[in-house]
């Protein structure tokens, strides 16, 4: 065999995994087709950030007024903002390609497909592994209607040209919510439309209302409970019929609707690795697939699709066969947040997930910063604690800093903390994370 392990993809997933593998002495190959460090580096996680900082700029430097400073807001230049983020992301993917280089992995720029399960074409060259992983990721996907070819999706976004001001973002997931706030942040006029009655299915109640509130004072014009039915384009933009008769007209239509994993094009029938319905390649919980040499990683898995939890996996799974040291990944307590403005973040199980008779602690109140900068704004916070065993089984947090402040509460949680634990830890004052520690009174 040419390697010990042959990693397709090299997004957070298979970077990690690689470079581990090769650290522990396995002989790796690594192939990427479009841009080492992934969906999470190049157009996901990082330059969203940097997109929702940018937005945070706008709304920071009125409050900045409330507190005695002349300052007038100018206009906002997307090429800049794209201009940075471009500069940032090069560097990061040179990092990225550096630290696999140093680990010993051989790298491939290229697409890799399956010959057989040892066997790949990988750009042309045929290569064979005893192990091979599979870490191709997702992609997004769009809605089927009448005119569909008129709207992007996120790859898109990161490289417009111009910032768009009249947008229609479709969906209410992650992606959904995020990018609302960053165009309403930026002073684009902003719509979001969405099949539920709230915004971010699956995650608690409390957080969902409060989320909508925030997002409409936040000059985001809410549709719950519509759907897009078809899009048309002339001079004047975008027209985006909604199946309640009304029809939005936007700049850029952006269908945040979801991602599906990225099979397609491997030729896995000829390595005989079978895939669910959207694609997924079911994996157990040593990553193994139904072919025993086989193993896939991350999104292309279709579990929780998050960077942390793609790169744990990869680290894990490198132990494993390699290390000397195998593991799992618990897939409980995972943290995660969204970073809408403001953003949300949540770990453990939600009020409705809860058991029965679960005590529920909830505080709301205006941020510190806010009783001043003049801006209506408000923080929710919410503690579920088990009736009987009064461990804390949820934490969630609507409000500034809340992915700051929920990591560590991961942490006590992950650890086993009970609501007792909570109450004795000495709060920092003045936080607003202080509250979590002194929620005295149940709510319900
Ligand atoms: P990917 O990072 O997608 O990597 C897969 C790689 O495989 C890609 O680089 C692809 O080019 C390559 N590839 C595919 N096929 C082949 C082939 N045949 N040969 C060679 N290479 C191939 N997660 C968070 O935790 N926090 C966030 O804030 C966050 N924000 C996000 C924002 C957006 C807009 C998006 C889209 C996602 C976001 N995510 C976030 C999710 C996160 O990006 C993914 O969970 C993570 O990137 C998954 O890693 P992965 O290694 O499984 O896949
Ligand atoms: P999500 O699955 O989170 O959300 C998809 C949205 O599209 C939902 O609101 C869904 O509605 C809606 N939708 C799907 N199909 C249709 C349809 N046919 N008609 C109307 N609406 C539809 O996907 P995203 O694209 O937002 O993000 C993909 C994943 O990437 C996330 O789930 C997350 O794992 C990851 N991610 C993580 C981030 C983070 O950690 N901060 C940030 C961004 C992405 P409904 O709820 O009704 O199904």
């Amino acid at each position: 065999m040419d390697f010990d392990l042959f990693v397709i993809g090299g997004g957070s997933a298979g970077v990690r995994c690689a470079r581990i593998a090769a650290g522990h002495g396995a002989r790796v190959g690594v192939a990427e087709s479009r841009f080492w460090g992934g969906t999470c580096v190049n157009v996901g996680c990082v330059p969203k950030k940097f997109m929702v900082m940018a937005a945070e700029y706008g709304a920071a430097v009125s409050d900045a007024r409330g507190f005695g400073w002349t300052i007038t807001r100018e206009a906002h230049d997307w090429a800049t903002l794209i201009a940075a983020k471009d500069k940032e992301i090069a560097r990061l993917n040179t990092i990225y390609r550096q630290l696999l280089n140093k680990s010993g992995a051989k790298i491939f720029d290229t697409k890799a497909v399956f010959i057989d399960s040892h066997t790949l074409d990988v750009g042309g060259q045929r290569l064979t592994a005893e192990k091979i992983v599979i870490a191709t990721g997702g992609y997004p996907t769009g809605l089927d209607i009448p005119g569909a070819e008129h709207a992007v999706i996120s790859d898109d976004i990161f490289v417009l040209k111009t910032m768009p001001q009249r947008v229609a973002v479709v969906g209410s997931g992650y992606i959904a919510v995020e990018f609302a706030g960053i165009f309403a942040g930026l002073g684009a006029q902003t719509h979001l439309v969405y099949r539920q009655p709230l915004p971010l299915r699956g995650f608690d109640e409390d957080l969902r209302g409060m989320l909508a509130e925030e997002l409409a004072g936040n000059n985001v014009t809410l549709h719950p409970g519509t759907t897009p039915a078809a899009i048309t384009a002339d001079g004047e933009g975008k027209q985006l019929s909604l199946s309640n008769g009304e029809v939005l007209g936007v700049d850029l239509v952006f269908f945040a609707t979801g991602r599906a994993p990225n099979t397609k094009g491997l030729n896995l029938e000829a390595a005989g690795v079978r895939t669910g319905a959207k694609g997924e390649i079911p994996v157990g919980p040593d990553f193994a697939t139904n072919i025993a040499n086989i193993y896939a990683l991350g999104d292309v898995t279709d579990r929780l699709n998050l960077t942390p939890v793609a790169t744990a996996e990869g680290h894990a799974l490198a132990d494993s066969l390699f290390g000397g040291h195998p593991r799992g990944v618990s897939l409980d307590n995972v943290p995660t947040a969204v970073f809408s403005i403001p953003p949300i973040a949540t770990v453990g199980v939600t009020e409705a997930q809860a058991p029965a008779g679960s005590k529920i602690f909830v505080s709301k109140f205006t941020p510190m910063r806010h009783t001043i900068s003049g801006r209506s704004r408000k923080t929710l916070m919410k503690l579920i604690v088990d009736a009987n065993t009064d461990k804390v089984l949820g934490a969630h947090m609507l409000g500034e800093d809340a992915p700051e402040i929920m990591q560590g509460l991961a942490v006590a949680i992950t650890a086993g903390a009970t609501k007792a634990d909570f109450d004795r830890t000495i709060g920092i004052h003045p936080t607003a994370a202080e509250e979590f520690v002194t929620m005295r009174t149940q709510t319900r």
